[in-house]
């Protein structure tokens, strides 16, 4: 199910806490954004409910992260900042910047409908970024961070986040992709949804 950096352990690991909270579920559900039907479905504020699955799935994603070497590309001299656009992305950024020692955490409230940066929040070339975010799901809400980022003129070196959902990126514009858990995940239109025809019962769920 998973091919991530991450040791064997550790992915048995995260995906005990994420399975016995209720974070991660399979079955049958509806997302009210897109209308198509999936058979898994996360929500991880329900594992990082708890202090103690925050700690841990967040120093693990950072001991990954320190393992795979990436930290090199952080220059001495410039500000490493880590970026978070979405809620549940803010403990993660804050342990992980704990963990990996870095110099400045922003996080993109929604503002009008958009995610985008604090007024006065200022970034520059001397910022080198790390996104971190909860989950994976298009990848447009990194995208967009990514954008906003890269139009200071701040260079983002790596992109990260405790599950991805697409499982064939590795990487974004240049920038490697390195998730904690990659998962593959069955998408289906309501007219041609095998689960529909087998009459498993349907879960509307929302997309924050
Ligand atoms: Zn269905």
């Amino acid at each position: 199910m998973d091919d991530s950096r991450a040791t064997s352990e550790e992915t048995k690991q995260a995906w005990q806490i994420l399975t016995s909270t209720g974070a991660y579920r399979e079955g049958h559900f509806q997302f009210d954004k897109t209308g198509y039907h999936y058979d898994k479905f996360f929500q991880l504020p329900l594992a990082y409910q708890y202090t103690k699955n925050a700690r841990i799935l967040s120093v693990t994603l950072s001991r990954m992260i320190r393992r795979s070497g990436i930290l090199a590309r952080f220059q001495e001299g410039k500000t490493f900042t880590i970026v978070t656009p979405s809620d549940v992305g803010i403990p993660i950024a804050f342990w992980a910047g704990e963990v990996l020692d870095a110099d400045r955490i922003l996080w993109m409230p929604k503002f009008e409908g958009e995610r985008t940066f604090h007024q006065f929040v200022e970034l520059s070339d001397q910022d080198q970024v790390m996104i971190v975010t909860d989950i994976m799901f298009s990848g447009e809400q990194v995208k967009n961070a990514y954008d906003k980022i890269k139009s200071t003129g701040a260079s983002v070196v790596l992109i990260t986040s405790i599950v991805d959902r697409r499982k064939e990126v590795h990487e974004y514009d240049g920038v490697l992709v390195m998730p904690l858990l990659k998962v593959n995940s069955e998408r289906h239109s309501p007219e041609e949804c095998p689960m529909c025809e087998e009459g498993i019962e349907l879960t509307k769920v929302q997309l924050g």
